[in-house]
């Protein structure tokens, strides 16, 4: 008699593509986050002394919620940094704002509901409200308030975030490694899942400039969003594949797959750690918005910050720094650099950097509006605040400073005469003033910016924007925004022919210049230096060696 397999079949791949948060490969079983523990939450009507017991735990609840906030905060500059830490200063400040405790209990008096139900209607009314604004980081705040609503309840409920598939196997329990699939990335999740075990994060939602990603990406743990109905179509204990680095996931891995994709982590877990040396006449510098990221791209062999994206030091804590915070961050970088060259490119601020706190109004072209440049003009005291900051922390060390957005000669030159009043009693022999390419009307005017300016660095990702006329941001034309497109490299090569006759030094921080496929041609064109996030620091030199070397 035939025997009965026991085996269950094998489920076919399925594969998604989502948004790339964080880099990294990871292979491995699903654990699926209990994000719908609140569901089913006491409801229940209160009157007389009830209204206040119910005050009282809301009063309770805020207290120990923010204790909990500090501990996190504590946690998180241990481990990744203190910008990082202040995710959960915002947290805090949201949790304690007069306002919304002040809701929560006209709700319990007015409605005579428990505390439970006055704090779910109460900030769901604010989550929903950033959630539907136009800006991706308001609507990215919106997670922010529904971490505060999840805080107060647990307490309240006496309930902690956790895995839920107590019947999916023994991956879900600790001391094993597992894939978290969640509806959200939230900074909490991110941080309180014993991210040791955790090897990679899959989610419904989640913008690449949310805090969680940050803090995803300063963990090193491989995450992707954007996947809508994962979760629905997964259980615990499946086997899950993700690449970080393009945002692919594969549901059920297929045999031949999975061989690939051991291979493909196997070769670079070999050459993790691995630190390529400098291509001799090809230099290779980092971008980066952190002095961690900096400790990053010291580790993988950069040969200096070709591009520090200040402006992210503001976004991260959702408020200007003062002169005194901005210094402490740029001694931070010049720290954890070495003595290697750092520039410092000015607040790139607006389009889609929104700021709120700068109080820019609505605009119906950002892009084409109040950013970069034009901001710094309008906004005098927050750039004479970063000049002078950046001047303090270099203490006489030379470092070199990026204007962005420049559209021509005379505008770059206004910004530096103001740079050089903000900072009249400093000395400033030691600083050099660079200009980005990245508006057409300035590359068209190299020469005369050239000869004004002491180096330059262009900034392909708003080149290509503003040449094309296609947003970088928007999926519908992301088919337009390409690099193979004869314009564009005419305007590359003008940029470089200008540089060497002005002899000033040029540099490609664009992210075109860390495709690998493209760095042949570049040299082609007598490009010599090129900045980029720091993992792509080693395929760019495998790509340039064998040109320069041949
Ligand atoms: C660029 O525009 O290419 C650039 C490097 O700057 P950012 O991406 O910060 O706009
Ligand atoms: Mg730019």
């Amino acid at each position: 008699m035939p025997t009965k397999s026991t085996n269950p079949p094998r489920r076919a791949e399925q594969s998604f593509k989502g948004t790339p948060l964080s880099p990294g490969l990871a292979l491995g079983r699903i654990c699926l986050f209990n994000e719908y523990r609140h569901s089913n939450l006491p409801e229940y009507r209160v009157s007389g002394t009830g209204i206040r017991r119910e005050e009282r735990r809301v009063r309770r609840a805020v207290v120990v919620a923010a204790e909990r906030l500090d501990e996190l905060r504590l946690q998180v500059a241990a481990r990744i940094g203190p910008a990082e830490a202040e995710i959960f200063t915002a947290q805090k400040m949201i949790l304690q704002d007069a306002s919304l405790a002040a809701d929560i209990v006209k709700r319990i008096r007015e409605q005579r509901v428990n505390a439970e139900t006055a704090i779910t209607d109460s900030l769901q009314v604010f989550e929903r409200r950033f959630q539907e604004m136009d800006d991706a980081y308001l609507k990215d705040r919106a997670t922010d308030i529904g971490e505060v609503r999840r805080r107060l309840l647990d307490v309240l409920g006496n309930m902690r975030p956790g895995l839920q598939c107590q019947g999916g196997g023994q991956h879900c329990q600790r001391g094993y490694k597992r894939i978290v699939v969640a509806e959200e990335l939230t900074p909490s999740l991110s941080i309180e899942l014993d991210t040791e075990d955790v090897l990679a994060f899959v989610t419904v939602h989640g913008g690449a400039n949310s805090h969680a990603a940050i803090l995803a990406r300063g963990l090193g743990v491989p995450a992707v969003s954007g996947i809508p109905g994962i979760r629905e179509q997964v259980r615990c204990g499946d086997e899950i594949w993700i690449n970080g680095d393009t945002g692919e996931v594969v549901l059920h891995p297929a045999p031949e797959r999975l061989a690939a994709v051991v291979a493909a982590r196997q070769a670079r877990e070999a050459h993790a750690g691995e630190v390529s040396p400098p291509v001799p006449g090809f230099a290779v510098f980092a971008n980066v918005s952190s002095a961690e990221e900096v400790r990053q791209a010291v580790a993988a062999g950069a040969e200096g910050i070709g591009l520090y994206r200040t402006e992210f030091e503001l976004l991260q804590v959702a408020r200007v720094l003062t002169e005194e915070e901005q210094v402490t961050r740029y001694q931070a970088v010049l720290a954890a650099a070495a003595g290697r060259p750092v520039t410092f490119r000015l607040f790139d601020l607006g389009s889609d950097k929104q700021f709120p706190a700068l109080g820019i109004p609505a605009e119906t072209n950002p892009a084409l509006g109040w950013r970069g440049a034009r901001l710094l003009l309008g906004r005098p005291e927050l750039f004479g605040d970063q000049a002078r900051a950046i001047v303090r922390a270099a203490a006489g060390q030379p470092v070199r400073v990026l204007y962005p957005m420049i559209t021509d000669a005379a505008q770059f030159l206004e910004l530096k005469r103001r740079f050089l009043n903000a900072t009249g009693e400093l000395d400033v022999r030691h600083i050099s003033h660079g200009v980005m390419f990245e508006v057409p009307a300035a590359c068209l005017e190299a020469d005369s910016v050239l000869a004004v300016a002491d180096f330059a660095s262009i900034g392909t990702n708003d080149l290509t924007q503003y040449l094309f006329a296609v947003d970088r941001d928007n999926d519908l034309v992301a088919g337009d925004f390409s690099a193979d497109q004869p314009a564009l490299w005419r305007v590359l090569d003008l940029l470089v022919q200008a540089a060497a006759a002005a002899g000033k030094s040029l540099t490609l921080c664009g992210e075109l210049g860390g495709n690998p496929l493209v760095v042949p041609r570049l040299i082609g064109l007598g490009l010599r230096t090129v900045s980029v996030a720091p993992r792509l620091i080693t395929s760019v030199r495998a790509a340039a060696r064998p040109v320069l070397t041949a």
